[in-house]
Formats: C-alpha cells, structure tokens, sequence
C-alpha cells in the first residue's frame, strides 16, 4: 500500500511524541510509586506508631492511676474505710474515661474488723473490705467484690507483688480491662487496688481511625483477641486475628506477640480488598494496633498523576499531530506543487511541447529543484529545436542545412553526427540527381563517384546498377525498335501488296473477264455453228467460274483484313428470303425445292455483309444436292439467340471434316461441282465479326448435312441503341 508522504510525516511525529510520552510517563510513574510507596509505608507506620503510643501511653497512664492508688494505701495507716470510698469515689469522678476503681485487702489486712462488716450492706459473708465503685449502669455505684481472690487481677500481684494489665473481658456486659497494682504495706502484700477501663473508648477511637480512603485499624490484645474492629462488632472479644485465616494477618499477630512492628501486603478477607497491613505493639501489655489501608488508595495520588500524565500525553500527541499536519502540509504542500508541476511538464514534453519550464515561485527550500529542472531542459531544448530545424530543413529538401550554435558533451556529438549526415545527403543526392539526369537525357556514361555507406550505399550501387540495367536495355530496345520499324516496313508492305492484288483482281482481272464474258454471249447470239456454240458456250462456263472466284476472292480478303463491322438492326427474315430469291435459278435447275415457310421478322444486330453468309450455305446446299431435292431453311429463337439452320439432303459431310471445311480452299468433294472452296471460310469469318456461331452436324434423317448459324438477337423493347459503332472494312 502506498502511504502519502504527508500522512508519513505525521505518522513518524506522532510516533515520536508517543515513545517520548510513553517513556516520560513510564519513568516519572515507576519513580513517583516508589516515592509515593515509600511515603505512604511512612506516613502509615506513623500513623500506626501515634496511636499505639497512644494507646500505650493511655494504658500506662491508667496503670499509673492504679499503681498511685495502691501506693498511697501502702501508706495509709489509718483504717477507714469510708475515707477509701470517698477516695475511690472522687478518682473515678474525676477520670471520666475510667469505669471503676477498686480495692480488695486480705481478709483483715486492712483494719482488722471484717466481722464488723460482715453481711452489712455492701459487704460479704465475711466482711472483707472489698469495694468496687463503677459506673456500668451509667451512675457511680458502689459494688462489692465477690470472690475477688480467685480472679488473675488478685493473685498475680499478689504473688509476684507486681502490677497487672488483665485480658480484656466482659463483665456485666461490658467489655474491660482492669489495672490492678499490690499494696505492700511493710513489705508484705496486703491486697491490690485498680482501675477498670471500658474498651469501649478504645473502640471508638480505633474505629474513627481512617487512613485514605477506606483504611481502617484494628486492634487486638494478648492472643490476637480482637478488641476493636470497625465492620463486625460481633468478633470484638470473641474472635482473634488468626481467626481471619489469612497469612499476613496471622504473620502481623505472631509479630506482635514478640513486640516486633512491621507491615505485610496481603488481601483483605472483609473487604477483599488489596491491602498493606502496618501492625505496631503495644508495649504495656502485648496488644497490637493495625493499620489496614487498600494498596490503590496509597498510590492514589501517582494513579492521579499517572492519569493526569496520560491526559497530557493525549494532549500533546493531539496538538503535535496537528502541528506536524500543519508542518508536512506546508511540506507537502511545496512538493505536491513541485510534483504538480512536474507531471504537468513530463505530459507537456510528451507531447512535444519543450519551451514549457517549472515554476520556481516556491519555497526557498525546494527552489533548487525547479531550477535544476530549468538548467537541465536549458540545456537539452537547444539541441532539440536545432535538430528539428535541420531535420526539417532536410525533409523539405534543403540539403544545405546545418546544425548550429554551441553544445557540450553528447550534443556536440549529435550536432556533429547531422552535420556529416547533411553533408553526406547532400553529396549523394547531388551525385544521384546528376546521375539520373544524365540518364533521363540517355546518357548513361554518367557513373555515381561517391558511393557513402549502409543504406545510403545501397541506394547510390542500386542507382548505379540501374544505369547499367537501363544503359543495356537502351540497347536492347533501339535494337528492337530497329527489327519493328523492320517488320512495320514489312508488314506495311505485305498489306500494300494485299491491297493491291485485291483491287488488281477486282479491276484489272474482273473487268477483263466480264468484257469475255459480254462478247462471249454476243458470239452465242449470233453464232450458228453448233460445234462453235457449244466451245463459246465453254468459253461462257470457265469465264463465269472466274468472275466468281475473283468475287469470292476480293471479299474474302475484304472479310479477312476487318476487325469490326459496323452492325445494324437487320431482319434476317428478309435477308434470307433475298438470298433464296438469287439462288432460284440455282435450284430450279436442279429441280430442288427450298422451303422457306418463316414469314415474322426477326431482328438481329448485324451488318449487311451476313446475307453471304446464307447465300453461299443455301448455295453450298444446292451445290451438294442430288436433283429434285429438298432444301430446308428454318429460323429458330431462344432467350438470346436467334438460330438459322439450312439442311439439306445431300451427300452430307463426314465428322473428320465437319471443322475442315471451313478453312480456306479445302474442298472434300470437288468432282462435279464447281467451287473455290472459299465460300465457308468467309461464312466462318463473317460470323467471328458478329461474334455468333457457326457449325455442321448430320442431318437427323440420315442423309444430307444441318449447317446452323447462330446470332445475338435483338430485342427492341430492351435494346436502347440500335446502331453500334465499329470500324466499316
Ligand atoms: P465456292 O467457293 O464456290 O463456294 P466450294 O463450294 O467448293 O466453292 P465451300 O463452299 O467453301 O467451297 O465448300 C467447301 C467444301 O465443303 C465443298 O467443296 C464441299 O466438298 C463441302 N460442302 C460444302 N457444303 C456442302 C453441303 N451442303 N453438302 C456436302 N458437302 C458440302
Ligand atoms: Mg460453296
């Protein structure tokens, strides 16, 4: 796929901008949640330090209540015991945040008169001064302690004559813990005195606590005892952290029990949150305070940084693609006008149109390539247009032409290359058209001198050769030229001499034979010796044969020299009836019938010369006839023919000579009959003339010949011209 150079550019800036952010963000994220974690795990563990120190400061505080107590009893030397009350009474009025005070003396430790105490009213069996003032129902009141040497808070102190914190515990339904301190009176133990405390303030402070968000503390006593949870009240006293089941916890709670703080990441099994438990001891007695706070509100801040980060990034991504769109425009948008411009030229130049230049109007930076462009067509336009001029020049025909002005390099080559070409064109053209000059005036002695190379070689040796070709069939041809003017002169003189024997038979033979032939029969009229008569009578037949035959010769040679006849509408009808008319005498004495029964016109184009065509075959029939026979003329027609048959029943003609007997002077049969054996040869011409059809078959009865003659018929709807031109012989 082709990426435009434009989206190319914004691509790689926003790329750029996007690996910048992304590292930015990356490194100040990484560094800002080491920080943030570290500072959060500070402020956490402080937190978790003030209110255990807290805590701890109250318990020993409250310790101290009691230990002051027990000491000042250590020192009380009197034994009034309302004086105590008092005591006790104005410390827990005093300490709101107390739940009771109390004192517990060994039977008679404190003024030697239990019996006088005993079953009174705020005593027991035996009296013992044993009094408890404490504000569980909400109102000072004073209590006696039942049994209290049987309790952990009697007998530690006592035994080990030191103080106690005890466990928390409930008591009348309320959940405490006690501070209990020995009185040593002396050196001996005398009993203890003591504060109880609610955990229930303790609770409440613990469960204000709020650490980002949603943290939240707990805190625990000896044993991971829960004693202050903010979510299940319920698991307060009755529930430890090991009953959470959950490793970190159960790691902070073993921690504690060795005074160790310290801080776990786990999950939170109450709201199943990702945590960091920060766990700190409380010294005085074991107890343990935890802070428990979600690992994504500590790094909060570094989420909102990192957000803000990302923001800024999509920001910047935003505004630097649009800068570099702005920028790869103003880039692009110079090229695209470059490449515009360029593509307008090369569409220019390839249509021959070279004086076109790139536009320089451009930015400063890409200038030089419109220039470059410039210089470079500068450079090659010149050669051009003079190479044109001079192949221009050339092409019209003048050959004196030149390239011209200064070229470098290659064009300096191709100058001088056209130069030669003109050069060499010009001597060989020049050479070539004196050549062909001399040649058109028939001299072919004029040789091409210069012969060039390649194809121009093949043309000056192919003009060379074509001189000797034409020099030699000059030679052949006045040679020829000579032999016709011979043959002309020949033939000139064979037709003269042709001409010449016909009119001397016409003239000079004819005329003679007919003056024979008038004094012949005058001799005949007057003449009465028979022997004379029958010689002139002689005489007479051979001079009649002669005029005939100086007849059929004269018109045969008259037939034989023409090439075309002038033709006319003619009615052969009538041309055959005058020929039948003529040969009357003929067949009558013969006694021979010719039957002609045919009385339409029928038109044929011909000349007048036809009807010696049916003269001398109705003749020929006569002639070849025995007496008192028939003589058959008929006419036929057909689409275009016109047939005329003459039959006869004769001796008839063989089929060796049915073609024959048309040439000249060949007579099968001449015993008997007179004849110059011209008579079919004219027939055969005359009818080539008329361009119809002449021909002989065996007459179908089976004696006697069927001489046909066929004709182009004419028809006066569809022929418009009635006379055809043609040479007349
Ligand atoms: P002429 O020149 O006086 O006509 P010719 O009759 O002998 O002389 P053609 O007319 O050319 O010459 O005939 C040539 C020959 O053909 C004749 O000599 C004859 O033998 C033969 N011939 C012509 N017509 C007939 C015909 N009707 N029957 C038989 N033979 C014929
Ligand atoms: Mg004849």
């Amino acid at each position: 796929m082709q990426i435009p150079l434009r989206s190319k550019l914004v691509l790689a800036a926003v790329a750029g901008v996007l690996l910048v952010m992304v590292l930015a963000t990356s490194i100040t994220i990484t560094t800002q949640i080491l920080v943030q974690e570290e500072l959060t795990h500070k402020q956490a563990t402080e937190i978790t330090k003030s209110y255990a120190n807290k805590f701890d400061g109250d318990m020993r505080s409250d310790l101290a209540i009691a230990r002051s107590i027990s000491l000042t009893l250590g020192e009380y030397n009197s034994s009034d015991r309302d004086e105590i009350d008092r005591v006790l009474h104005s410390i827990l009025e005093n300490n709101p945040h107390l739940l009771g005070t109390y004192v517990c003396y060994e039977p008679n430790a404190f003024d030697g008169r239990d019996n006088e105490f005993a079953s009174i009213e705020g005593y027991d069996r035996e009296g013992r001064f044993a009094t408890y003032w404490n504000k569980i129902n909400g109102n000072i009141q004073k209590d006696h302690l039942i049994d209290c040497e049987s309790y952990d808070y009697y007998i530690y102190p006592k035994v080990f004559k030191d103080d106690i914190i005890s466990d928390p515990y409930y008591y009348e339904g309320v959940f405490i813990i006690s501070y209990s301190s020995p009185i040593i009176k002396d050196g001996e133990f005398i009993g203890i005195a003591g504060v109880d405390v609610s955990l229930d303030y303790m609770d409440e402070i613990v469960s204000q606590v709020t650490a980002f968000d949603t943290g939240y503390a707990i805190m625990t006593g000896s044993s991971g005892l829960i004693l202050s949870q903010p979510y299940n009240k319920d698991w307060i006293g009755n529930k430890t952290i090991y009953d959470y089941e959950n490793e970190g916890f159960s790691k902070a709670a073993d921690d504690i029990k060795y005074k160790k703080s310290g801080y776990v990441n786990t999950i939170d099994p109450v709201t199943g949150k990702e945590v960091v438990v920060f766990y700190e001891p409380i010294e005085s007695k074991n107890y343990g305070f935890f802070l428990i706070i979600p690992k994504d509100e500590m790094l909060e801040g570094t989420f909102a940084l990192r957000d803000k980060l990302i923001g800024i990034g999509i920001l910047s991504i935003f505004f630097t693609s649009i800068a570099a769109y702005l920028t790869s425009r103003t880039v692009t948008g110079s090229i695209d006008d470059i490449v515009n411009d360029f593509k307008e030229m090369a569409d220019s130049i390839a249509d021959g149109e070279l004086n076109i230049r790139a536009n320089t109007n451009i930015d400063e930076d890409f200038k030089k390539i419109p220039d470059g462009l410039n210089n470079i067509l500068d450079g090659v336009v010149v050669p051009i247009h003079e190479t044109t001029r001079v192949a221009v020049e050339l092409s019209k025909g003048h050959l004196d032409a030149r390239f011209e002005g200064d070229t470098e390099g290659e064009f300096k080559q191709l100058a001088q290359s056209i130069n030669y070409f003109a050069k060499l064109l010009d001597v060989i053209i020049t050479e070539s058209n004196e050549v062909l000059v001399a040649m058109e005036k028939e001299d072919f002695s004029r040789r091409v001198h210069f012969h060039g190379h390649g194809d121009l070689k093949v043309l000056t040796e192919g003009i060379d050769q074509t001189r000797l070709a034409l020099q030699q069939a000059s030679i052949d041809r006045q040679i020829a030229e000579q032999e016709l003017k011979e043959y002309a002169r020949k033939l000139e003189q064979s037709n003269e001499l042709k001409d010449m024997f016909t009119d001397i038979m016409r003239h000079d033979l004819l005329n003679p034979a007919s003056v024979i032939k008038g004094f012949t029969e005058l001799l005949l009229m007057t003449e009465e010796d028979d022997q004379t008569k029958r010689l002139l009578g002689r005489i007479l037949d051979s001079n009649n044969n002669l005029i005939e035959m100086i007849q059929s010769a004269a018109e045969f040679a008259k037939v034989e020299s023409s090439d075309e006849l002038e033709l006319k509408v003619q009615d052969i009808t009538s041309i055959i009836e005058h020929s039948i008319d003529i040969l009357t005498t003929q067949a009558g004495n013969k006694e021979i019938v010719i039957e002609f029964n045919e009385k339409k016109p029928h038109h044929v184009l011909a000349n007048p010369i036809i009807e010696t065509v049916f003269t001398n075959l109705i003749s020929n029939a006569i002639k070849y006839s025995p007496e008192k026979t028939e003589v058959i003329v008929e006419i036929k027609e057909s689409d275009d023919l016109t047939e005329i048959t003459i039959t006869d029943f004769g001796e008839g003609i063989k089929d060796e000579h049915k073609t024959t007997v048309f040439d000249r002077f060949k007579r099968v049969n001449k015993t008997g009959v007179r004849g110059s054996g011209l008579g079919l040869a004219i027939v055969k011409r005359t009818i080539e003339l008329h361009e119809g059809d002449v021909g002989v078959r065996d007459n179908p009865s089976g004696k006697g010949s069927v001489f046909f003659v066929k004709l182009k018929r004419y028809d006066d709807e569809h022929e418009e011209h009635r006379d055809k031109t043609a040479k007349t012989y």
